[in-house]
């Protein structure tokens, strides 16, 4: 079988590779259709590591997936042969104390795809616990299927704000995740998404949802929209999903009283936040790491047609032009959102 293999930093391959391939009894196997290749795929492809996590040995690149169940364990019983799923990432030991406190997310043991030294999904077969395998409808594609793990990012970000009907949401950057965050908040029960980049491309493709305000910041500052548009009173919501230092310089003047920070973006280093300034608002600051327990609902607002992914997948590549789907990804192209890789 062969895989797409982040070799070192800077090298990938597609060469065979054995991923293991025994069904335990609760476990599925899964012939993989669609993998979308995420921001980190690319940066642990660019630098070989993301934080504390480093690629020390050949690793299977790919987390984000959707395929069809060609086996199942003896003891799985909402999956059959046929189904079409797609896959959350991450497995927890569901034993442990933060699975047991209903954070399994936070698991420090937490198996996660393409995490050194865990290998990810870009194979024609993945085995996987059946319990992290959900179940497509039959309008919702393969490649939706695939975009549900960074809608789940956004999902969590939205429930983390706790969103009252009406709110004003406002996301600092438009990559993939804070697309997702806005799609989410406005799922979600927002009234207005104001999505501010740098990049026209994004910003025009993040426009053509109904509910979103979009803003280059090279044209106005974000501030002044917001204040226009909740007649001073500021955003009930701030989205911090670029992991730009700059983002937070502020960043608590874009909250109403009582409004909510959440932090989605990663910062390169420590920032500062002016605390003064947060108490005087009595503003919440959430922040998310992955997700827990979102998969089926990103998948059901798909499914409903509440919210449209399709605008979002740029562009996908054949398996054997994997590495150059990789190239293409990492060359930051501004109209790509998510690229990915059809397997058959
Ligand atoms: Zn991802």
């Amino acid at each position: 079988m062969e895989a797409l293999v982040l070799e070192e930093k800077g090298r990938i391959s597609l060469r065979p590779f054995a991923l293991p391939q025994v069904t335990g009894p609760r476990d599925v196997r899964i012939r993989v259709h669609t993998v979308g290749i995420c921001g980190s795929d690319i940066h642990y492809y660019q630098h070989g590591r993301i934080g504390p996590f480093v690629v020390n040995e050949p690793m299977v690149l790919g987390h984000e997936a959707a395929g069809t169940v060609i086996e199942v364990g003896e003891e799985v019983k909402h999956l059959k042969a046929g189904d079409r799923v797609c896959m959350e990432p991450g497995v927890p030991d569901m034993e442990s104390r933060a699975s047991r406190e209903g954070m399994y997310n936070l698991d420090p043991s937490v198996r996660f795809w393409a995490t050194p030294p865990v290998h990810g999904c870009l194979a024609p077969f993945v085995v996987h616990p059946a319990a992290f395998t959900f179940k497509l409808p039959d309008n919702v594609s393969f490649a939706e299927g695939a975009i549900v793990e960074p809608l789940a990012i956004g999902m969590q970000a939205a429930t983390k704000a706790a969103i009252r009907p009406g709110d004003v949401a406002v996301v600092l950057g438009a990559g993939t995740i804070g697309m997702m965050c806005a799609l989410a908040a406005l799922a979600g029960g927002c009234s207005r998404a104001i999505v501010c980049d740098l990049v026209p491309e994004k910003l025009d493709l993040i426009a053509g949802v109904q509910g979103v305000t979009a803003v280059d910041i090279r044209e106005r500052r974000v501030r002044d929209v917001v204040s226009e548009l909740t007649g001073g009173w500021g955003a009930n919501v701030v989205f911090e999903a670029s992991g730009n230092e700059k983002a937070f310089d502020g960043i608590v003047d874009l909250l109403c009283p009582g409004g909510c920070l959440v932090l989605v973006g990663m910062p390169q280093k420590a920032v500062p936040i002016d605390v003064v300034a947060v108490q005087i608002k009595e503003a919440r600051i959430e922040s998310v790491f992955r997700y827990a327990n979102m998969f089926e609902r990103a998948i059901q607002l798909i499914a409903s047609g509440r919210i449209d992914v399709k605008p979002f997948i740029s562009r996908s590549f054949a398996f054997a032009d994997g590495i150059k789907a990789f190239e293409e990804a990492a060359s930051g192209n501004p109209s790509d959102v998510k690229v990915q890789i059809v397997m058959e």
